[in-house]
Parts: structure tokens; sequence; C-alpha cells
């Protein structure tokens, strides 16, 4: 049997017919393991029987008696009401139940039952509770499941009551969870302090007596932090996995005298600061090494990642290789292209840049090995484009791309080495599950002399001292962006609109040059929009917050964002790294309409306090949990269920040690078969890890 628990239908327990079967895959519950492992997401304590004398209104009470009286009344509404009254000895409590007529079978006059609700005060002699859970007290029976106990309460689903669910539970967990094989080694379960598998599961749906219930409900107890362990080792397990299949392959050795990289040194008119040298190190140590580099460089908007690439790129060409910056956004890739091309020419080196529509001598230049550097978008990856030795692939700002780009991107190459970017902070703790596969490398240091830029809240109706602000700024030759949450105005939102805020300023500022950019618009509109601004033709940018990730427009001075109250705390960080990218101090205007709630307030006080991304991803994170902020960049990853790596840091370091320190002593698991099944059955769909033959 204990086998075979993994495979194991939750058909077969008695009580789940088809349908049940199906409520619960809705929830995600197949099999018996996957009902253990659905942990109740709270839990209530009803250990407290009171007597009925002792019981007072508006509080949850838990009595125990005989009914003495039961009884359906219908309504004028037509409404079916079951009531009953029992007695304690000490006195007489009674409770209703609406359309459920049918329980008077099961709590007939003379039955000793449980009750379990909210206390009301009708004005009637006794006092009431709607809608009770109770529980029949037979002779000789001590197991209680929804009273009288610490109580589960679980997720579910439309068509089955808690009640329901907690009683199959609770069959499932009486019968099952003392079957449950441990897959753990027996030496990392000791080395861990980790409390049994089996009386985990127990323990956790339905608690003993004295189990304190907030600890419980803080998903702090020992049982928590096992079940914890064992979902955080199986995800580190395959992480360890691919980190070793990655570096048994066999990519460049790149070889470099660094000739190019300290001539383009002179060229710059600046120096690197220490955060990008230090990336630059790990770069070359990771190009210089037989195994491909998979390196994720992350870095506040404006620390000067893109210098970084390109010096590498040059140890890349030195070596005899091709290299490829990929870039969002055609204004991005311009702006890449404009701002490189001049001192690669300087070092005698051709550069290209590749858009829509490549011309055929540049495809030519490229196949034959005579352009080293390509610059450029999407068209990167098109079937067209065919590299000589492409020996190094950099993505820029790759939470814009997908998995499926990136991947195709690799394969212009014979596994190139692989450097991506993001001005996405992630949070120290999260970096280390989320991009587990990859290398990092973290830019925590902006250019000397940037001034931080001054944020700044007002309300909506402070319009005159926003009109000032903004005339200051461009009637100094600067420019401004004000972005705004929606397009257009319509009857299911009272938000302010792009549309209709530029036609307002248009009135307020007739003399200004005023643009409008939104997706709505098409890609070649919308980069015409964002050039002229750029190039200064433009004093006002209105927009969505489609405005281009990366771009740099050094005499935009002020951002007005409109509804800041609105935004995410990562969006408006983003937003607010637009400005400040020049020399003149840039200030952001956070634009509010009263009422906001207490998150609203939390964000729009962090914008105020702190100007460092990674600090505002730390509070983001705090603010929204880790479900919400990963999102959609776990794309790829398991889900976690009973982890929550925030919350439960100190046991992923320790799993993740414990994981990679297995794979290393035993890299196909073959010691440990079963243990190599669940990891396999919790990485399904996700990644094949261990190949067979
Ligand atoms: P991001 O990391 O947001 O992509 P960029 O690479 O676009 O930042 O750099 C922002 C600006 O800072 C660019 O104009 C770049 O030339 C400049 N820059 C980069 N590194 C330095 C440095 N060490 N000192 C001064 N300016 C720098
Ligand atoms: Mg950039």
């Amino acid at each position: 049997m204990d086998k075979d628990l993994p495979d194991h239908p939750i058909e077969n327990v008695s009580g789940i017919g088809p349908h049940r079967a199906k409520l619960f895959s809705r929830l995600g519950i197949r099999t018996i393991p996957d009902a253990l492992n659905y942990l109740p997401y709270r839990y209530e304590d009803r250990t407290g029987l009171k007597k009925i004398s002792e019981v007072r209104p508006g509080n949850v009470e838990i009595v125990q008696g005989r009914i003495v009286f039961a009884n359906v009344v219908r309504t004028r509404r037509k409404l079916q009401i079951f009531e009953i009254s029992i007695n304690d000895g000490s006195g007489l409590l009674k409770a209703k139940w609406f359309n459920q007529s049918y329980m008077q079978k099961n709590l007939p006059v003379g039955q000793e039952v449980i009750l379990s609700g909210m206390v009301k005060n009708t004005g009637q002699t006794a006092l009431e509770m709607d809608s009770p859970e109770y529980e029949i007290v037979s002779d000789g029976t001590d197991s209680f499941i929804h009273t009288k106990r610490i109580v589960p309460v679980y997720r579910i689903t439309g068509g089955i009551s808690q009640k329901q669910f907690r009683k199959i539970m609770f069959t499932i967990v009486s019968e099952y969870a003392s079957k449950i094989r441990d897959t753990i080694p027996p030496s990392i379960i000791e080395s861990n302090n980790l409390a049994p598998l089996s009386t985990s599961i127990q323990q956790l749906h339905f608690p003993e007596a004295g189990t304190d219930p907030e600890i419980l409900n803080s998903g702090m107890s020992k049982y928590h932090q096992r079940l914890s362990f064992n979902e955080l080792f199986f995800f580190e397990l395959g992480l360890a996995v691919m980190r070793r299949a990655a570096r048994l392959s066999k990519g460049i050795e790149f070889k470099t005298e660094g000739v190019f990289r300290k001539k383009l040194l002179e060229l710059l008119p600046f120096k690197l600061t220490d955060a990008q040298k230090k990336t630059l190190e790990d770069i070359s140590r990771d190009m210089r090494s037989a195994c491909p580099m998979n390196r994720l460089i992350q870095g506040d908007v404006g620390c000067g990642k893109t210098v970084v690439a390109v010096l590498a790129m040059l140890d890349a060409v030195e070596s005899g290789y091709q290299a490829a910056l990929m870039a969002p956004t055609e204004i991005l890739a311009g702006q890449h292209y404009i701002n490189m091309h001049g001192p690669l020419k300087a070092l005698g080196l051709k550069a290209e840049l590749l858009t829509a529509g490549p011309k055929a001598v540049q495809l030519a230049g490229i196949r034959s090995g005579e352009t080293g550097i390509v610059i450029g978008t999407h068209a990167l990856i098109q079937e067209g484009v065919k590299f000589k030795k492409l020996g190094l692939a950099v993505i820029d700002e790759q939470h814009k791309f997908g998995v499926m780009q990136r991947a195709l991107l690799r394969k212009k190459g014979m596994r190139p080495d692989v450097l991506v970017m993001t001005a996405t902070p992630i949070p120290r703790s999260l970096a280390l599950t989320l991009y587990g596969d990859m290398d990092c490398s973290i830019i925590d240091e902006l250019p000397p002399g940037r001034k931080p830029v001054v944020t700044k809240l007002l309300e909506a109706d402070k319009k005159m001292e926003i009109y000032e602000l903004l005339r200051t700024e461009i009637d100094a030759g600067r420019q401004a962006y004000v972005v705004y949450p929606v397009i257009e105005e319509s009857e299911n939102t009272d938000l302010k609109s792009a549309v209709q805020g530029k036609e307002g300023f248009e009135k307020v500022f007739p003399e200004y040059r005023i643009g409008l950019l939104h997706g709505r618009m098409g890609t070649e509109d919308r980069e015409k929009v964002m050039l002229s601004f750029r190039q200064g033709e433009l004093d006002m940018l209105v927009s969505t917050t489609v405005i281009e990730v990366g771009v740099d427009v050094p005499a935009a001075t002020i951002m007005l964002i409109v509804h800041a109250e609105r935004f995410g705390l990562a969006q408006l960080h983003q937003l607010r790294g637009r400005v400040g990218r020049g020399a003149h101090r840039s200030r952001c205007i956070l634009v509010v309409y009263k009422p906001y709630g207490e998150d609203a307030r939390r964000r729009l006080h962090i914008m105020l306090r702190s100007n460092d991304g990674f600090r505002i991803a730390e509070e983001d994170l705090d603010i929204r949990g880790p479900g919400e902020f990963l999102g959609t960049r776990q794309a790829g990853m398991p889900d976690l269920k009973v982890a929550n790596i925030v919350r439960d840091m100190k046991i992923l370091q320790k799993a993740k040690s414990e994981a990679f320190g297995l794979i290393e002593a035993s890299p196909e698991l073959g010691e440990f078969p079963s243990l190599k099944k669940a990891v396999e059955v919790f990485w399904k769909g996700k990644k094949d890890l261990f190949r067979t033959g």
C-alpha cells in the first residue's frame, strides 16, 4: 500500500464519488497525498466548552446539551426554519437553521449535541445561535471533528460545505497520514531537527488538545516547518539538478587580453563604479570558464548596466566571436546603438542596428562574421538572421521577454554565454529561489553625482501648485512627463485619463507642445512620439504607463503621476526612474485622490521616503506577499503551497544547502529512488529534471 500512495486517487476514499472527486480536483486535490498536503488556512479554537448560563451575546461560544425541543416552522415568505432548544442543566439555548428541514432527522429530541456559533439576544428568554456548527455526541465517541477541539478551516469550493469537507479530510487523515512515506534521507531529518512527517500531517489537520492555536495560525509551528522544508527541499533539488546540468555542458572558453576593453574605458568620459567593476569580474570569470555563462545583472534604473554589457561584448569580439544585444523596443535598441556605435567605431569595430525589416547587406554581414556586434529588437531572433559565430547573447530588460524568446536568441549560437539584465530589483530573499538556475550580480550603486529625485505628494485639488511646478521646469527648458492610469474616461471607472488629461493641459498651457502616448496607438506612432519627446520637440508627454522602460531623456526633469494612489509600488518606482537621468535635479509629483486605503498610504509613504529600488522591492514584497509579488515572473517554476519564502527564509536556506549538497554527492539520486520520484512529481509539467538513459 505505502508504495502506491503517491498515485492513489482520491476516489478510493469512502464518501468520495465522481462528483466530489471533481470538486476536489478544482482545489488541486487528485490523489491522497494531495489531500494530505492540503492544509487548513486557519484554525478555530473550539476547545472552550461553556455552560449555557455563562454564554454572552456577541461572542462565538461552544455549548453542549440535550435537545428538548425541535420543530420546522414555515414563514410567510415560504422560508423553512428548523429550530431546536437544548438544555445543559444550567439553562436553555435556541438554535435555528434556514431551509434545512432535513436536519430534523439528524437532530431529534433527546439527542446530545455540541453547538458552536455566534450567540444572539433576540429579546426572548433564551439566547439563540443562527446556523451554528453542530456535532452529534454519540455514546463512546471521543473523536470530535467539528467542535470541542482546535478545528481546521479549509479553503473550499462551491458545492461542498466546510463541515462536509472537514469530515472527509478527517477520514483521509485518520486512514492515510500514518502510511505516508517520508522520502527525505534520515540523516537530513536528524541534522535539521525535523518533526516526523506523518505526525506533522496529522497535527496540522487535526491538532491535538493543548496545541497553541496562535502558533498554528502563524504557520510557524514545528509541523508547518516540517512540511515547508519538504517543499523547499524538493524545489531546491530541482534547481540543483538544473544547475549541475548547466555546469556539465560545454560552452565557450573566451580568451582575451582585454585590449578592446581597455581602449573603450579610456574613451569613456567616466570611471566605472565599484559595483560595475565587481560585476564585470563576475562576467569575465564566467566567460573564461568552460561552462556556458547564465548570469543575471540586477541593478536599479540608471546604475549603468549597458556599459558593463558592452565591455563584455568587446571581450567576446576580441576572442573572435560575435556578440548580440536584444532590447525590448526599437527606441531602446536605437538608444543603445546611438550610444555605442561611436566608441565602437573608434575601436575599429563594426556594429549593426537590427530592427523590423533588416536589410540584406546587414544580414550578409552578420552571416559572414564581418559584423562583430549586433544590437536589435525581436528582429534578432527571426529565422532569417544567421550568425557566423555568436558567442555572447545579452538581453536587456529581461522581464519584457518570454522564456521562449530568450531561448531563441540562445539558439542563434552554439551554447553561447548569456547575460540578462533587469532594472526590476528582486529582493535578495527571492532572487535565491526565483533565479535559482542563474548566477546573479547586483549593481547596487549609482554613478557618483546623481541627484536623487525629489518626491512630493499633492492632493489633486492643489491645481495651481501643480501647474506652477510644471511651468517652472518647462520654462527653464526642461521637459515633463504626466502619467495617467487609464487611456480614456469611461462609465465604469472614475479615474482621470490620459486623453482627457491632455485636453485639459492644452487649455491651461496653450503655449506648450504636448504629446500623447498610450497602448492603443500603433507601435510606429508610439515610437514617433517618444522620439520627438527625446529630441526635445515636445515640452510635455502625457501618457499611460506605456512609457518605455529604460528610455533616457536627460532633459525630462519632472514627472507627474496622476492617481498615484492607484499604482503598485514597483510601478511607481519604475515610472519615477524615467526622470533624474540628467545633471539637473528632478522631481516626481504624486498626485492623489482621496480617500485611499491603508496599503496605498504605505506605498506612497515608501515612495516619499526612499529612492532605493531594493529597499522598495522589499517593502513591496511585504505589502503584497510573495504570491502576488512574483506573479508571472515565476513562470516555469512550481508553486509553493505550504512554504512562504519570506516567512520561511531560514528553512529555505537550510533546504538549499542540503539539496545542493545531496546532488553533489548523488547527482542522479540513485540511492534515493523514492526521493527522486517525489522530486519529479513536484516538478512535473515544469521541467524534466532527470533525463533517462
Ligand atoms: P541602466 O542600468 O538603467 O540601463 P544605463 O546603462 O542606461 O543605465 O546608464 C545610465 C547613464 O549613466 C548612461 O548615460 C551612462 O552613460 C551613464 N553611466 C554609466 N556608468 C557610469 C559611471 N560609472 N559613471 C557615470 N556615468 C555612468
Ligand atoms: Mg538599461
